[in-house]
């Protein structure tokens, strides 16, 4: 499959890249081209132009700021997964980023790309929306910041205008005291999630769960953040018990996506499943 004609300019600084896309309307960002490049070959996306920031150097890299791990937008996956700092600070974005897809998806994709593209099955954005990443994005006329839990609205849409740029992502460090995990079932051609599990818990002083979050992917048509477990879950002991009560209790899905690889109804049994074990999993992990 070929995709449409398209022009095709290269970017070397971000200013660049914002003054092509105000020259050309309908124009794409290129990053790992490993979800956008697809959808051309389908024809299910024709952009007239293609401007490609693949090479500007200030888009990527890793580092601390502050209480927060800033992360380029051009970041691939597999430094992600390979990040010391972040597996010190933010372990659970380094988890998840480890079981993206294969090496080559993991080593030409970029976690900018993924969240712009924000397919229902990824596994970034229930990690972000858990740990309370924010978005930060550049247009010509000025910066602003979305919390992930308002960046992701739907199936294939987020709030990034058409003008914007993601330069990076600011992920706050693990607090003390707690332990994560990201699960997933996995489709077992592309490894995309049919249910991705993604929990944090805190514990306190005595014991008991201070704080919790458990998110999902590819369970609706967008990641979806379950915070009635989390509520029920905050103050009280974190035994076996109380953990699958909160989620048999508390997990209020609806619309849950149905494909050719697993009904809805299968995708609501996964996701309790799943978001118990990945409970049980960061509580085990905080406590040791
Ligand atoms: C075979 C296969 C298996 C995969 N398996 C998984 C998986 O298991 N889990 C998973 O999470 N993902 C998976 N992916 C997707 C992969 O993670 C891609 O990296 C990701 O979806 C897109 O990133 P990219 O850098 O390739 O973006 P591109 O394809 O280049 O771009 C995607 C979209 O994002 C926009 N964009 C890119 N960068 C920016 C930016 N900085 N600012 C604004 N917009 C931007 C583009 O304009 C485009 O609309 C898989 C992909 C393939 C091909």
């Amino acid at each position: 499959m070929f995709p449409a004609k398209f022009d095709y300019y290269r970017a070397s600084t971000v200013q660049e890249a914002l003054d092509l896309l105000d020259a050309h309307d309908e124009a794409k960002l290129l990053a790992g081209g490993h979800s956008l490049i697809p959808m051309m070959k389908l024809r299910l996306a024709q952009p007239p132009a293609l401007i490609d920031i693949g090479r500007i150097a200030e888009l990527s890299g890793i580092s601390r700021d502050g209480s927060s791990m800033r992360i380029g937008a051009l970041t691939r996956h597999a430094e992600i997964a390979a990040s010391e700092l972040l597996h010190r600070e933010c372990p659970l974005i380094a988890e998840a980023a480890s079981k993206i897809g294969d090496p080559q998806v993991r080593n030409k994709g970029t976690i900018g790309g993924n969240i712009a593209h924000a397919d229902p099955a990824s596994d970034l954005p229930a990690v972000l929306i858990a740990s309370g990443a924010t978005i930060h994005l550049l247009a010509a006329g000025g910066s602003r910041e979305v919390a992930a839990g308002e960046f992701f609205v739907g199936l294939l849409t987020t709030a990034l205008g058409a003008n914007e740029v993601i330069t990076h992502l600011s992920v706050p460090a693990q607090p003390a005291n707690s332990g994560s995990s990201y699960l997933k079932v996995e489709h077992p051609a592309s490894g995309y999630a049919v249910c991705g599990a993604a929990a944090i818990v805190t514990l306190g002083a005595d014991g008991n769960c201070s704080a919790a979050a458990l998110c999902y992917n590819g369970i609706t048509d967008s990641a979806c953040n379950a915070e009635a477990v989390a509520g029920a879950l905050a103050g009280g002991a974190l035994d076996d018990a109380t953990i699958g009560a909160a989620v048999d209790d508390h997990l209020a899905i609806s619309d849950p996506l149905g494909d050719v690889h697993a009904s809805g109804e299968y995708r609501l049994h996964l996701a309790k499943v799943y978001g118990k074990r990945a409970l049980k999993r960061a509580r085990d992990r905080a406590r040791a």
